[in-house]
Order: structure tokens, then sequence, then C-alpha cells
């Protein structure tokens, strides 16, 4: 859902969709390495925290309560930028996403609506 609109802050480049076997949900990972570049600060989220957290800035950001869809994210120029994980990526046991290292950005058009 939010291959397009979340990125890694170590390289500025897409986090893309990584599913993992026998759970509901997936990661969006760097891919640095498969552009064959160097990336010295991978960044990593589980898909159903960053798309919840996404979500949820982007109601806050339009005060809406509606159903927010990719289209609308990437109509509204969101873009979310992870930061890598302070203890070697291994998220699994929190509850939730670490928003420290989340920024939610709206495109220019929303933002001068603002
Ligand atoms: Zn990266």
């Amino acid at each position: 859902m939010l291959t397009g609109i979340a990125h890694c802050s170590g390289c500025g480049g897409r986090l893309y969709f990584a599913v993992r076997k026998g759970y509901p949900y997936g990661d969006y990972v760097c891919r640095a390495t498969a552009r064959s570049e160097v990336c010295t600060a991978s960044a990593a989220m589980r898909s159903d925290w960053l798309e919840e957290y996404a979500v949820h800035r982007y109601r806050e950001a339009t005060a809406t309560d509606a159903a927010v869809s990719r289209e609308q994210l990437l109509e509204s120029g969101v873009r979310v930028t992870v930061a890598k994980g302070r203890c070697g990526g291994d998220t699994t046991r929190l509850r939730g996403p670490d928003t420290s290292r989340l920024t939610f950005t709206l495109g220019e058009g929303l933002d001068a609506a603002n």
C-alpha cells in the first residue's frame, strides 16, 4: 500500500514491501543493495504499523475520519520517511512503531491549504 510513499532516511530511496512468511503483515524495507547502492542506515518497519501511522497522520492533517486509500495518499503527495532503528531493527517485540523514527509530510498543495 505504501510503495512510492514510504522512503528510507538513509538513502532517500523507496521502501518496498517484503512478505513475512506465516504472518498477516510484512515489512517495508530499504532496497539499496538491490540497486547496487550502499545504504549506511537502511530502514525497515512492519507494514501494518507503517500503514496505520500513515493513515492516522493523514486523517489528522486533513481532519477526516473517512477511509483513506493509497490513491488519496499519492494524490496528496504524502511521504513517510523511516529512519533506521536503534537496536538493529528488532522491532518485533514492541507493541507499536517508534514514531520518533518516522517523518510524515504532505504535498505542497495541502500544506498551503492548512
Ligand atoms: Zn536506504
